[in-house]
């Protein structure tokens, strides 16, 4: 434990200099997920970039907060350099570096923007991007072709596997689009199942549960469709 202790610090105390040129601004959101539910951390905003970190060249990904982007208006161009730690769990952020001090602008980019898709100016602010929500979009899209645009999102996600032990969790990447629905580069891609929602349903159908839980699901104010009527039934069952 102190062993592990002391190797977190002696990563914590690593902080790399870089610099280059910005190939993306896109938030920084994590996700999680617990069977039917979902809840988003809006942490700021992830920096593509192109140039090189602690001497090497190359490119990489660089977690900033909220107020960072408020104050520099990042945009794709743009010549920045900074100064980050490196990610301790890389489960929980697609950036490989976080914690950015010394933040910088070099130089404003001088290109005009480009004509949309994929939209490259200054990305809105992060209640907008709550506001305006996400659909699911094709890991294979998000790569070839969404990977600067301001609407994508490329998002850890945190799952919930068991209920009953919250401890039970586990991680992948979702990418979404918080972009215009009639944007000609949008794909959906295939339905993606969360672990566990299956065995989740399959308890609330059979067992005593099923007369406890739905209530919870009431109380936490989802009100989808499904659980409205499945409360209904419970009611009737009940009575
Ligand atoms: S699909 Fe979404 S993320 Fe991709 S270019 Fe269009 S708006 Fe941007």
């Amino acid at each position: 434990m102190v062993r592990q202790k002391r190797k977190l610090l002696v990563m914590e105390s690593n902080k790399f200099s870089w610099q280059g040129e910005l190939t993306s601004v896109q938030p920084r959101i994590r996700l999680t997920r617990s069977f039917d539910q979902r809840s988003h951390s809006y942490l700021g905003y992830t920096l593509g970039i192109k140039g090189a970190i602690d001497g090497n060249d190359g490119e990489f990904l660089i977690g900033i907060g909220k107020a960072a982007q408020a104050k520099h208006g990042f945009r794709v161009g743009d010549r920045v350099s900074g100064q980050s730690h490196p990610v301790l769990d890389n489960r929980l952020e697609t950036a490989q570096f976080y914690k950015t001090s010394a933040l910088k602008v070099i130089e404003s980019s001088a290109d005009d923007l480009n004509e949309p898709p994929p939209w490259l100016g200054v990305p809105p602010n992060l209640e907008t991007y709550r506001e305006r929500g996400h659909r699911r979009l094709d890991a294979r899209s998000y790569k070839a072709k969404c990977q600067s645009c301001i609407w994508g999102c490329n998002m850890p996600v945190e799952i919930i596997i068991d209920h009953w032990n919250p401890s039970q969790k586990r991680y992948r990447f979702e990418s979404f689009c918080y972009g215009p629905k009639s944007c000609p580069l949008y794909r959906a891609g295939r339905t993606r199942s969360v672990p566990g929602e299956k065995e989740w349903y399959g308890k609330r159908k059979t067992g005593s549960m099923s007369k406890i839980l739905p209530t919870a699901q009431w109380m936490n104010k989802d009100r989808d469709l499904y659980d409205y009527c499945y409360i209904s039934i419970i009611i009737l069952d009940l009575y």
